[in-house]
């Protein structure tokens, strides 16, 4: 064994020594790195005719490579954060990027996925290789590594465009947003706002307030009101004055829609790029491109998703908005509602029927307690056992706990757990991110290795830490990620645990594991009162559940306009044409809204998901792995959630399916073994109470 390097980002295997991990390690260890990645590549391009085990041997010791060293820095800058780890990561950062773009586009490469697509041994290749070998021909295929060269240089040059229009159609949205301000100076007007809300806008105030002016005070104001979501969405919940709500809803619909920062032109610019592109590639439009890469076969079968929601979420809405109309009329409004009303009183329903607040549901929800039940669910359902390992493990923090799952007393994945904000070097939010994946090194199997991060509140002096239930959830959820990543039985760390899963399926198992939270025996058995040890009463437990199914309806629809927008902006509508992409999203509302649009509503100018993030053609997917989620939650409610013997037999069944072939099959394949049919949206329905049996 050779020893162990003093710098513990040049170690080779195993776990990484966090303890040691200095800013100062960085940059020689990331040196080294690329040194002996670049070494490792230049074979590979040499390779001829190489065996799968020439190649894939190689690349796959050039991902290990980085799983020790580059994986563990990427951890750091989000839960070890410091002035002297981001200074370095920002000086290795370029040549990190340019060797994956040199990877990413590699023809040699390219060109031996080809031969072995095309080899006679392509037949007997296992499902997993398979779809390595698919996934890298078609990403590469995409970024139009096989045009003719003449094309390409135009392709390149489309790209290179595209990303700088998604950059300035961020900062226009940016920039107009910050371009507006209401000031509040009448304590009249902040009457019933929570403190939160004053907090946040006398602290907005304060940081642009000119010296002569008096300082605010989150009880006296002034308060500035920005169109930023944190502050507007309250202040819509809460602003008693309607002619306020008013001018900041028009204000924040017609963002970055006129002016310097107007984004109308860039927006018709990217979808005529990324239509132009679809073509180049054989495409007929960038809707085609963007689900060749997803689990949602075509846009029909998206549409068709589209349908079936709509049709069963009209009637709620409509409902929803005269159950608003009337609580407004009984509490003496005179008017009919419009846009800026309905958050308002949408709110004071909620208030009024579901009204738990988090202080009263964190003192059932115990972190040790919640933890435990979490476990034993998860070990009851997937038959394996977690435990935590005490001593020995190098972590960052001294909270930072790690734990082993178990089958049959066999070792099959491990976790770090870092349960606790640290405001200070841990950036917010919850997450799963992979450690180290499944693969065979030259010592043998290494396991998978995740990281589950939380920011719960720490425990005070002897009292406990507690948890929302929204914290519970989304510890869940999380851990429903780590689990695919953890029980993976693929040895091909391409498509092990969530490598290789279709984006719109990744979401599967995270969500599944959400709905166990209203699962009532799952959830009382967690729950014990801080001070009496009481379960959480039946009550708050109905208000949990019915405040989940609370104005689903209106919701759906509004998911639905920006969902069926995006795939019409990118199938059938030409950019340039005679619709206006305003016409487009008009022609949606007529049939998914209760309110006709309003004639100067420019939501799109500021729709950063489909023009400046990932999720053009793609902002379905919210919705599409819900229905997959729910569905396959319904196959234990079907099974008889009380059955104790059903329940373990489907939940092997979902293990052995979903979570051990992760990306190794397309999803379709295994949504199929498990549920025997294709996903049916009409469960999602049923779920959040749009549809009664
Ligand atoms: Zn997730």
């Amino acid at each position: 064994m050779d020893q162990a390097p003093a710098n513990p980002l040049m170690q080779k295997s195993g776990l990484p020594r966090f303890d040691e991990i200095e800013a100062g390690h960085v940059l020689p260890a990331v040196q080294e790195l690329l040194q002996t990645a670049i070494k490792l590549f230049d074979e590979v391009e040499a390779l001829e005719k190489p065996t799968w085990e020439e190649l894939f041997g190689r690349l796959d010791r050039i991902d290990q490579y980085f799983e020790q060293t580059w994986k563990p820095i990427g951890h750091f800058n989000s839960v070890k954060n410091s002035s002297e780890l981001r200074a370095a990561y920002e000086e290795v950062l370029p040549e990190v990027v340019k060797y994956s773009i040199r990877v990413a586009q590699s023809e040699k490469l390219y060109e031996e996925y080809k031969s072995i697509r095309e080899s006679e041994a392509w037949e007997s290749l296992s499902s997993a290789r398979k779809r390595i070998i698919e996934q890298r021909l078609l990403s590469a295929e995409l970024s139009g590594v096989a045009l003719p060269d003449e094309l390409k240089e135009k392709f390149n040059e489309m790209t290179h465009e595209l990303s700088k229009l998604g950059n300035k159609f961020s900062n226009n949205v940016l920039d107009a947003t910050n371009a507006y301000e209401l000031i509040v100076t009448d304590p009249a007007d902040a009457e019933g706002w929570p403190n939160s809300l004053k907090n946040l806008t006398s602290q907005a105030y304060n940081k642009t307030r000119k010296d002569d002016e008096p300082k605010s005070t989150p009880a006296t104001g002034p308060w500035k009101i920005t169109l930023e979501v944190p502050i507007v969405q309250p202040f819509w919940q809460h602003c008693q004055n309607r002619d306020l709500r008013e001018q900041t809803y028009r204000a924040y619909i017609s963002r970055a829609s006129s002016g310097e920062f107007d984004n109308t032109e860039n927006c018709n610019r990217i979808l005529s790029l990324r239509r132009e592109q679809a073509k180049m590639l054989g495409y007929n439009n960038y809707a085609e491109v963007s689900l060749s890469e997803k689990m949602a076969e075509n846009v029909e079968a998206v549409q068709e998703m589209f349908e079936t929601l709509r049709k069963a979420s009209i009637e709620p809405a409509k409902d929803d908005l005269d159950d608003l109309q009337k609580l407004a009329n009984e509490s003496g409004e005179t008017n009919e509602l419009k846009q800026w009303d309905i958050a308002y009183w949408a709110e004071r329903l909620r208030e009024k029927k579901y009204e738990v607040t988090d202080e009263v549901l964190r003192q059932y929800f115990q972190h040790e307690r919640v933890l435990n039940g979490l476990f034993s669910l998860v070990e009851r359902l997937f038959d394996v056992q977690v435990r935590e390992v005490d001593g020995d493990v190098s972590c960052w923090e001294p909270t930072v706990r790690y734990y082993m799952i178990f089958k049959d007393d066999q070792p099959v994945a491990g976790f770090y757990y870092d349960p606790y904000s640290r405001p200070e070097n841990k950036r917010g939010g919850a997450w799963m991110d992979v450690c180290l994946n499944r693969r065979h090194t030259p010592d043998g199997l290494q396991l998978p290795v995740a990281h589950l991060v939380c920011n719960c509140t720490p425990p005070v002096g002897d009292s406990p830490s507690l948890m929302t239930f929204r914290e519970v959830e989304t510890l869940f959820h999380e851990f429903g990620h780590g689990l695919q990543h953890m029980l993976t039985t693929v040895d091909e760390p391409d498509v092990a645990g969530i490598n290789g899963v279709e984006w719109d399926a990744v979401e599967l198992p995270s969500q599944f594991m959400e709905n166990w939270c209203y699962h009532k025996p799952t959830l009382m058995g967690m729950t014990a009162h801080v001070e009496t040890g009481e379960p959480l009463p039946d009550e708050l437990f109905e208000k949990i559940v019915n405040a989940r199914h609370f104005r689903a309806g209106s919701d759906t629809l509004r998911q639905l306009t920006f969902g069926m927008t995006d795939m019409l902006l990118h199938s059938e509508f030409i950019p340039n044409g005679k619709q206006s992409i305003f016409d487009v999203q008009r022609e949606v509302m007529q049939s998914t809204a209760i309110m006709p649009m309003l004639p100067e509503d420019r939501m799109l100018c500021a729709f950063q998901h489909i023009f400046a993030g990932g999720y053009a053609a793609g902002y379905y997917s919210y919705k599409w792995a819900e229905v997959l989620s729910a569905d396959a939650f319904g196959a234990f409610e079907e099974a008889g959630l009380d059955n104790e013997a059903a329940i373990e037999e489907t939940g092997r069944h979902f293990r052995d399916t979903i979570l051990a072939q992760g990306g190794s099959q397309h999803p379709m394949i295994l949504f199929e073994q498990f549920r025997g049919r294709e996903p049916d949206p009409t469960v999602l329905l049923r779920q959040c109470g749009l549809l009664k049996d």
